[in-house]
């Protein structure tokens, strides 16, 4: 385990992380990643795991890089031309970033939600149907039915659409997309889920229904969610990465980060003194 040496300069020029970035059991592991926009470094040489089936929660103040990680772990950066990573990105082990990986395999492996819910101008079913057809995941009518109803099932949604799944995903509230947004993420039966401030455009009850979502997603799924609300990561991470100008400061456990953090940057964020 990386110990603090205590002054904050000391930390950030050494680029050490306090607290251990190793899970027991990770699903992804990332070591001394480096990204850079043309030439301005947004990430800078940070080594983290995603344990299996928990949620890590990624915090920091506004620009620290934190969707700039995320985006790397299902190499949604690759649609960014002038955007450039590097270091070592496994997922159960395989380089994520080999030349033989395939980018749309592995965002079926690694999916992700966005801020802003965006459900295709297309029926209910057909939002969720979309990915396992593509994906040639049923070759039946009555598979593919399946697939669909137990999707919604896990996102909690089913019960409020199953008399009009013909009816358009863009018709639904704000929460309601973005659970059919989890859905058709998790019909193409994802090992991580990956969660930019899910529930940033929803309202207080839209956001309680999907934190109680995530919470159970994780019994199926490993998942990373960026958060700006350091509530939403207390209620519903187990483990807390703060970032701070492109450096990982600080991992550990939630309850630890948020009751008794070692570095004096994290501390400074969770008592609200900047961010
Ligand atoms: P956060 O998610 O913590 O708010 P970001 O990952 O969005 O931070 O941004 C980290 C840094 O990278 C910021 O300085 C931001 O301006 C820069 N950045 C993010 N996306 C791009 C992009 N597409 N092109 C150039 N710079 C970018």
């Amino acid at each position: 385990m990386n110990k603090s040496t205590g002054s904050i300069t000391d930390n950030l020029d050494t680029e050490k992380t306090v607290g251990n970035v190793f899970a027991d059991d990770a699903k992804m592991s990332m070591r001394n990643v480096n990204v850079f926009y043309s030439d301005k470094q947004a990430i800078k040489n940070v080594s983290l795991d995603l344990a299996r089936n928990q949620v890590t929660a990624l915090i920091g103040p506004s620009g620290c890089g934190k969707s700039t990680f995320l985006r790397c772990l299902n190499r949604m950066n690759d649609t960014i031309d002038i955007c450039r990573v590097e270091g070592s990105l496994l997922l159960d082990g395989d380089d994520i970033y080999h030349k033989k990986m395939d980018p749309v395999l592995l965002r079926a492996r690694v999916g992700m939600v966005f801020q802003k819910p965006n459900p295709f101008p297309k029926s209910i079913f057909d939002n969720v149907a979309y990915g396992p057809k593509i994906h040639g995941l049923a070759t039946h009518k009555d598979d593919l039915e399946e697939i669909v109803v137990t999707s919604l099932q896990r996102a909690g949604l089913f019960e409020e659409v199953k008399d009009r799944l013909n009816a358009s995903g863009t018709g639904l509230s704000g929460g309601q997309q973005q659970r059919l947004c989890i859905a058709r993420t998790i019909a193409v039966s994802p090992e991580v889920i990956l969660m930019d401030e899910p529930a940033s455009a929803l309202d207080p009850i839209a956001t309680a229904v999907i934190e109680e979502l995530i919470d159970e997603l994780k019994e199926k799924y490993t998942i990373a969610i960026v958060t700006h609300s350091m509530q939403q990561a207390a209620r519903i991470s187990q483990t807390t990465a703060y970032f701070h100008m492109g450096n990982l400061v600080e991992v550990g456990l939630t309850d630890q980060i948020f009751t008794n953090p070692a570095h004096k940057l994290t501390e400074n964020y969770i008592t609200g003194r900047f961010g």
